[in-house]
């Protein structure tokens, strides 16, 4: 992604980190990997993120340590990816998926086969070896319209472990309907999606995707019993509680 434009930014201007984003959106949206309502969605992160201090929260934290113990335990983990994630963090979703032998299927909200080709190619040119998403006659998910209810056969339709950055509520409820532990990257803990997951993960993409990829490195040395010691001691509706309390003492700050 072409970061010419932060020539005009200072990196020491107190949101440089955000308008970094920015632009790696809006260059992404022009590369017509990313759709005008993933501007939008990424501006809704942004506003909680703001909230959040821009930081990796201990609640995140203790979430991608579960996230990472269903990871590890995983027959077939997928990683859907869309829009947002593609533009975000393509090498470093590429780099989770190959320490855990996970597989990436592309999921489009609004999926167009130009949009396709662009995740594609992105995936591809960051070492992806192999993308699903992109069959003539995928399974489909019960409960959703198409083209959300698309699913791979060897991906998404047959996994038991699910990690679904940036999803939206009608997805997440329709995979945990079908049996699948669902793990989702979300900025917002309000949302259908964080109350749904089976661990949601409260921060910021960017920040999140590597250390969840930490955290699985780790746990990969753990024996069964412990990593299922995480998973019972994990309780996500506590956690996004923790969340919104802290999110609100930061609001209310002087
Ligand atoms: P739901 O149907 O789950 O209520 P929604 O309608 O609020 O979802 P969507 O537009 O489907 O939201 O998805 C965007 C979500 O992704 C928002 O909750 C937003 O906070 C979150 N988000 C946007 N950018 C990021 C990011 N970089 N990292 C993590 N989360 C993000």
């Amino acid at each position: 992604m072409s970061l010419k434009n932060l020539d005009n930014i200072n990196p020491n201007h107190p949101r440089y980190e955000s308008l970094k984003l920015r632009y790696v959106m809006v260059e992404a949206y022009k590369a017509g990997i990313l759709a005008d309502s993933g501007l939008i969605a990424h501006g809704r992160g942004e506003a909680f993120d703001y909230l959040l201090g821009e930081r990796t929260t201990p609640m995140a934290k203790k979430a991608m340590e579960a996230a990472a113990a269903y990871l590890v335990l995983a027959q077939n983990p997928v990683i859907s990816v869309n829009g947002n994630t593609a533009a975000l963090v393509p090498e470093e979703i590429v780099s989770l998926a190959a320490v855990m032998g996970a597989k990436l299927e592309i999921n489009l909200f609004y999926r167009t086969p130009g949009r396709v080709k662009a995740i594609y190619k992105v995936l591809k040119d960051a070492g992806a070896d192999e993308v699903l998403g992109l069959e003539e006659n995928p399974e489909k998910i019960p409960g959703l319209e198409s083209p959300r209810s698309r699913a791979s056969r060897e991906g998404v339709y047959s996994s038991d472990v699910v990690l679904v950055p940036l999803e939206d509520g009608d997805r997440a409820e329709a995979l945990i309907l079908q049996d699948k532990k669902v793990l989702t990257v979300d900025l917002n803990p309000l949302s259908r999606t964080s109350k749904t997951a089976t661990v949601t993960i409260v921060d910021n993409l960017v920040r999140a995707i590597p250390c969840l990829e930490k955290e699985v490195i780790r746990l990969q040395k753990e024996d069964k019993i412990q990593l299922k010691r995480i998973i019972d001691n994990f309780h996500n509706e506590q956690n996004l509680k923790e969340t919104l309390d802290m999110l609100v003492r930061n609001y209310m700050k002087p």
